[in-house]
């Protein structure tokens, strides 16, 4: 059998079938397979190429790939890819490699880089960003491997990634084993916690503004245009323009329980395992739980009255502005504990690799979180690549200092309306955290001591030196 195919890629579904065609395009050979074998002739329907080569077994898949074979998993992640990896492991030798480009938890991707590495088989744990348009057309890639596979693969993950107008490529090696995976579960914890705060800023302006759809689409158009700048602004304006057969707007339409795929909830498992608090990414997560319990809130709705304590309706359209100061401020803040649980994941698993500034800048272009601030971000580790947190960096701060009035005020004026705003408040509750010398967890300490004698450090000694309530 000819063995003259650049590259093996398995499981054509969404991602598979655009991440193909990125391949081709870019002037590799791919050879194709699918569990379900009818997807690979349906896509040579429609792609008919000779770039690509079809197989129906893996023994035939493996064959036909130079060596070492590389091999682009893209099926759904879970015991699916154990499954393929065995599949192919017999047909595979020393030196080869596997790269998963599923999104997988960072903690298997670390077991099969390991299991693999027993059969001398190199694993590539590679987070892929940008949905299928970032698919077909470049997308954010997120690898971790050894500098060994890194070598292997870097060519073609390049090739494929997206590319700034700058040329710089979006595409960086975060680390050994399951950092690629990390990196990427990172991004999609900040994707929620960016989706939770625009649909705040929404909540607000419908309900205390009494804006429409279009009244909506001109305003995010707006911020768009401004240091706001993102992906998912541009795509939310693009949202409020749709409209069904009768005139009415979609979004009208749209039942309120938001779904989740676990992504975001492993952010923050992981982040409460490592030790790092990332409280608005936790509410975004929380906030989908609660708005998925459509049939609870509907009976509590019955229920519970909400008691006004200030009156409504006396908010002007300026408002909007404050809005609009509160959601960049709680964003800076989201940035702030995703880049700190970042540097502690980075240290915790020893990715001496996982350079902020880096991630930053793989960020700006080809993945849905891309955004204005991600170069704001960039050159603050820049300037100093070891910033405590990015809200003590001279930019953001000045930011900040420039917002929280208004962000203190949007934050207590959804809490006074009954309007709930756990993304806004939570990233309002990190900055006052994090700025305190007093808080009071000195009672807590002593509680701890007085029921479970575990001690407490005094401020008037040495840390480490153990005191009790009733010695
Ligand atoms: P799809 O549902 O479109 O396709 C899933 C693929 O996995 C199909 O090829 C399917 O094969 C295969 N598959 C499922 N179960 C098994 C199994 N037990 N054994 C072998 N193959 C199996 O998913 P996507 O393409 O959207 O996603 C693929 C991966 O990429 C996922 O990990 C996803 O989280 C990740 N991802 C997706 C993004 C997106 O925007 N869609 C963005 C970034 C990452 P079959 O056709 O035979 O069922």
């Amino acid at each position: 059998m000819n063995s003259q195919v650049d590259i093996g890629l398995a499981g054509l579904g969404v991602m598979g079938e655009n991440l193909a065609l990125n391949l081709q395009k870019n002037g590799w050979s791919i050879a194709l397979f699918n569990r379900h074998e009818e997807k690979v002739q349906e896509f040579l329907k429609q792609h008919n190429d000779p770039s690509f080569t079809p197989c129906t077994t893996p023994e035939e898949f493996c064959k036909k790939l130079k060596t070492p074979r590389k091999i682009l998993l893209t099926v759904k992640s879970g015991p699916a890819v154990d499954e393929m990896i065995h599949l192919f492991i017999p047909h595979l030798e020393k030196g080869d490699v596997i790269i998963d480009g599923g999104n997988s938890d960072y903690r298997h991707t670390t077991r099969r880089c390991h299991f693999l590495e027993e059969h001398g088989i190199h694993y590539v744990g590679l987070g892929i960003s940008g949905g299928m348009e970032g698919a077909q057309n470049g997308a954010s890639l997120m690898a971790g491997c050894t500098l060994e596979s890194w070598e292997l693969v870097k060519d073609i993950l390049f090739s494929i990634a997206a590319k700034k107008e700058n040329g710089e490529i979006c595409c960086m090696r975060a680390g050994t084993d399951g950092a690629g995976h990390f990196l990427k579960m990172v991004h999609n914890g900040i994707e929620y916690a960016e989706m939770q705060l625009i649909a705040e800023t929404y909540a607000l302006l419908k309900h205390l503004l009494r804006w429409t759809p279009p009244q909506l689409q001109a305003l995010y158009k707006k911020w768009n245009q401004t240091e706001l700048n993102s992906y998912l602004l541009e795509i939310t304006a693009d949202i409020f323009s749709k409209t069904e057969p009768d005139g009415s707007f979609t979004i009208d339409k749209i039942l309120d329980a938001a779904k989740q795929k676990g992504t975001g909830q492993w952010s923050v498992q992981s982040a409460l395992e490592i030790g790092t608090p990332v409280p608005s990414l936790a509410q975004a997560v929380f906030a989908r739980q609660l708005s998925s319990m459509k049939e609870e809130r509907q009976r509590a709705s019955e229920i519970l009255d909400e008691v006004p304590v200030s009156s409504g309706n006396s908010y002007h359209n300026s408002f909007a502005d404050s809005i609009r100061m509160a959601y960049h401020a709680s964003r800076i803040s989201v940035y702030a504990q995703s880049f700190q649980m970042l540097k502690m994941g980075a240290k915790f698993y020893h990715w001496d690799e996982m350079q902020m500034e880096d991630i930053a800048s793989i960020w700006q272009a080809g993945c849905i979180i891309r955004s204005e601030m991600l170069h704001d971000i960039r050159t603050a580790y820049k300037n100093d690549p070891a910033l405590p947190n990015l809200l003590l960096s001279e930019h953001f701060h000045h930011t900040i200092t420039e917002y929280q009035r208004d962000w203190r005020i949007t934050a207590a004026t959804g809490t006074l309306q009954g309007i709930p705003l756990p993304g806004i408040t939570a990233a309002l509750h990190y900055y006052d955290m994090i700025r305190s010398t007093d808080l009071p967890a000195n009672l807590i300490q002593a509680q701890r001591d007085y029921f479970g004698y575990h001690g407490f450090e005094r401020n008037d000694h040495p840390r480490g030196e153990l005191f009790h309530l009733n010695p």
